[in-house]
């Protein structure tokens, strides 16, 4: 029997516990790593997170008091540097560009001030665009707590969900559009949703749709906007390919940069060297009865590799799920859930999966496979160590 402690999972018999900065020896098998292993390794800095003192209070904010009792409901005392710096010009109508990942609150930084208007101005609507299904659930639950008894409704259209639902919410005059660019496409398409009307558009992690392919879906959906609107775009990274749609698609835009750095300060970062696949899955096992651990989230390449390694570990009894993109929208929204609320503490995703994941305490991101690029790497780790907590980064590399 399978215990199944704080730590998750059983001592392995006559393992070694995980130090960080133990490597292991062995035969170079000759795996190719594209980022040099040093890169993965840092020493975390936490200070300089929690160093920013704003600047403003939420009560400096011209917004409806509803949303400044929700806000207050939420248990924001402070504004983060992002709402601290975008709200007020967000609330002037200017149009913004926030440089920012996910965890930095920039949701709040734009959903004010757009909710503000709708609270204001009958007329206005807003769109929200996300990369992934799972970020705009989260965007719309955000929504929703801060709108809470302001009489606004919403529709959430993101892809595997049935197109009739959608299509019911749509008939009831939402004034906030919160979806995925493919599905608002599809409900364009078919006429059952027009936006003309939306006078508001924030683009969020336009850096990862573009990654992803979605840039002529988000061409067609901005060409559809009135010229005159408010245009809210965030990324975090200004890429060419960024910098080309922020010229075309907004007016005047005012940059806000809080990226701290190249990757997050509050992150210890480590590498674990393996060597062969069944020391990789012996020492993924030592880190997981670690003594620091606690919410952990594996990335791996591919989705049968995710899946095959979430239930090796449910097999050596932790509490494991796979979130990836094979999953049906039920499955992910499930995984996604028992982790946040702690029914999982070891959740195996894909970079597409994870994306915009928003589980706030999160002690390790382990690097089961190797990120292809040093920027999957940097969305990867941001997901450890939140709201000024240290957290880990470990990265297996081949010995
Ligand atoms: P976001 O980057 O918008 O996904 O926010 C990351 C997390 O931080 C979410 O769980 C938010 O609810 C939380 N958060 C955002 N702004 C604040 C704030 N001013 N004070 C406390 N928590 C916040």
């Amino acid at each position: 029997m399978h215990q199944n402690s704080r730590n998750h999972g059983p001592r392995r018999p006559g393992t070694r516990h995980f130090s960080p900065n133990t490597r292991s020896s062995g035969r170079n098998r000759g795996v190719k790593q594209t980022i040099h292993p040093s890169r993965f390794v840092k020493t975390a800095n936490p200070a300089l997170v929690s160093d920013y003192k704003s600047q403003h209070s939420f009560n400096d904010f011209a917004i409806h008091p509803i949303l400044k009792s929700n806000v207050a409901i939420k248990g924001y005392k402070s504004p983060s540097e992002i709402q601290d710096k975008t709200i007020a010009l967000g609330l002037e109508g200017k149009d913004v560009v926030g440089v920012a990942n996910t965890g930095t609150g920039k949701t709040a930084a734009f959903a004010l001030p757009i909710l503000n208007k709708l609270l204001h101005d009958r007329d206005a609507m807003g769109l929200i665009i996300a990369p992934t299904r799972e970020l705009a659930i989260q965007i719309e639950e955000q929504c929703r707590q801060f709108a809470k008894n302001s009489g606004l409704s919403g529709a959430l259209l993101i892809g595997g969900l049935p197109m009739g639902r959608q299509v019911n919410a749509l008939k009831n005059h939402p004034r906030i559009i919160i979806g995925t660019p493919g599905r608002i496409k599809d409900h364009v398409g078919q006429g059952t949703l027009r936006l003309s009307g939306c006078t508001m558009v924030v683009l969020d992690e336009v850096d990862r749709m573009l990654d992803m392919g979605f840039l002529p879906d988000v061409r067609f959906l901005l060409d559809l906007l009135p010229a005159n609107r408010q245009s809210f775009f965030f990324s975090a990274t200004l890429s060419p390919g960024v910098n080309d749609l922020i010229k075309t698609f907004t007016h005047d835009a005012i940059t806000i940069n809080v990226k701290a750095g190249d990757t997050s300060d509050n992150v210890h970062q480590d590498i674990v060297a393996y060597d062969g696949k069944t020391e990789k899955l012996d020492r993924l096992h030592d880190v997981l009865i670690g003594e620091r651990i606690g919410k952990t989230l594996i990335f791996g390449d591919t989705k049968y590799g995710v899946e095959r390694l979430a239930k090796e570990l449910v097999a050596r009894g932790f509490k494991a799920d796979a979130l990836h993109g094979g999953k049906s929208q039920g499955q992910r929204q499930r995984a996604l859930d028992g982790f946040r609320e702690g029914r999982v503490s070891v959740l195996v995703a894909t970079d597409v999966a994870a994306r915009g994941i928003d589980v706030t305490d999160i002690t390790h991101v382990i690097n089961f496979d190797v990120p292809k690029t040093y920027d999957d790497y940097s969305h990867r780790i941001g997901r450890a160590g939140r709201a000024g907590k240290t957290g880990y980064a470990l990265t297996f590399v081949a010995a």
